[in-house]
Order: C-alpha cells, then structure tokens, then sequence
C-alpha cells in the first residue's frame, strides 16, 4: 500500500465480529490485541485505557472474548472504538486447565495464520473450538483434533490414506513421516529416517481426526500408547509447519504437571 492510499484510509471506521487471540501492553495503560475476524482475518489493533478498571472496552479487551467491534482505521495501528460483547467465554479463562489450552490454540492459530488473510471456514472452526473447549471431556483429545483439523484448513493435511512414498494403501507397519506430510509403508520409510513407527490404532484415529466432524469426534476414547503416539506426531508435524517453538506448549506441560501432582 502506497502512503497515498493509507492516508486515504486514514479514519475510516469498520465494523467486525472478531476474537482477541492475544495482547501485549502498550504504554501505561494500553494494549494492543491481536483480534481473529471473519471479515479481516488476524488484525492488530489498540485498546486504549483498557488496564484501568470500569474502562468500557474493558471486558471485550479479556482473552478468547468474542465481540462486535467497531474500529477506527488507523496511519499505522487502528484503535477499537466500541465492542459489544457476544460471548465472553469467561468459562475457559475460569480454569487453569482450560486456560493453558486456549492460549496454545490461540498461539497456534497466531503463528500459522498471517495477517490480513481472510478466511472464514477457519474464523468459524477456531470459533466452535472455542465453545467446545468449555465443555469438551478429554482436552487433551480436543487438542489432537483442533491441530489435525487446523493444519488441514491451512492446507497441510497430512496423507493418511497411502504411502507418500510409493501409493500403497495396505502396510505391514506404518511410518509418519512430517517431513514428506504423511505415511510411509515399510519398504519406503528409509526415504525420511526421522519418521516415527505407529499403530494401526493411531493411524485410525488420526484418520477420524481428520475426517470426522467435531461432533462425530466427541466421546472419542483413545488408549494412553495412542494418544502418547499421536502427540509425538503431532508435536513433530506442528514444529515443521509452524516453524516456531511455541511458548504456550511449556505452559500446558507445567499445568499438566500440577494436575497429576493433585490427583495423587
Ligand atoms: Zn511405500
């Protein structure tokens, strides 16, 4: 964009529907979010005043909240003007456990996604995992789904059906392989040697990640040995798109620690 255009812009208002996926403070007394938007995508924009109490952004300023915003257009960074809230999902930030998930969804969702690229499948499917993430049984289970079905809608859907390396569709043993996107049948798992031995088990279940809707998915029972198998490969798979260690990763592994020490 030329500066003749952005000044053109220059005080336009908008109005958008959109999540805060993050913030960092600006000022004494500002923030700046990272907002997710169906219309927009992933913006930037200021909240001004909202680290004083009774500010009236304040409440759609708070993490994972789901508002209405009307924005004014800004040189360099636009500034929230008004919000009405839609739905606060106060639930998730109630609860450590829920938390740390939302933040990881959330990071996962800012480092993949660039900005200004809109796409509304992904606004509604980060949009639902949010609801669910209130209610959803297994979170560590809704956590596989959500890293499945988020690389595929950003276009990296992993082969699942045949080996990426010769088109076989029956195996013996079943190879990942996150550098070749997919599995690898005995005869080819040579052609990546960091990839990963896994179950039929967890090759069906990665399959249902996948395929099925969130609906279909939920009550999904894995055994431990699966669901160990399918973090190692999605951890892998992740780290190779993303490009990026994630912060709210260490967080997750921290509380989850916190959950066992309590359970004993
Ligand atoms: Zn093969």
């Amino acid at each position: 964009m030329t500066n003749q255009q952005r000044g053109k812009l220059y005080m336009a208002l908008y109005r958008t529907d959109a999540i805060v996926l993050g913030y960092r403070n600006l000022g004494e007394a500002d923030k700046i979010l990272t907002l997710f938007s169906p219309d927009k995508g992933k913006i930037h924009a200021v909240a001004r005043g909202v680290r004083r109490p009774r500010n009236p952004i304040l409440a759609g300023s708070q993490l994972f909240s789901y508002s209405n915003f009307l924005i004014l257009e800004g040189r360099n960074l636009d500034t929230i003007s008004q919000c009405e809230i839609k739905e606060s999902f106060y639930k998730i930030r109630q609860n450590l456990e829920s938390m740390a998930y939302g933040l990881y969804f959330a990071e996962l969702l800012r480092v993949s996604t660039p900005l200004e690229d809109k796409n509304q499948e992904l606004f509604r499917f980060f949009l639902k995992t949010m609801y669910l993430l209130q209610k959803w049984e297994n979170i560590e289970i809704l956590s596989r789904i959500y890293e499945v079905k988020l690389m595929a809608i950003q276009g990296f859907a992993p082969e699942l059906f045949q080996c990426v390396g010769c088109g076989r569709k029956s195996f013996d043993k079943i190879y990942f392989s996150t550098a070749m996107g997919g599995i690898l049948c005995h005869d080819c798992h040579g052609k990546d040697t960091k990839a990963i031995n896994i179950t039929s088990d967890t090759l069906n279940v990665l399959r249902k990640m996948l395929m099925g809707t969130y609906e279909e998915l939920e009550g999904l029972r894995v055994k431990k040995y699966v669901a160990e198998q399918l973090k190692d490969v999605l951890d892998l798979f992740i780290l190779h798109h993303v490009d990026h260690k994630l912060k709210t990763a260490e967080f997750i592994k921290d509380v989850n620690k916190l959950n066992i020490g309590n359970s004993k």
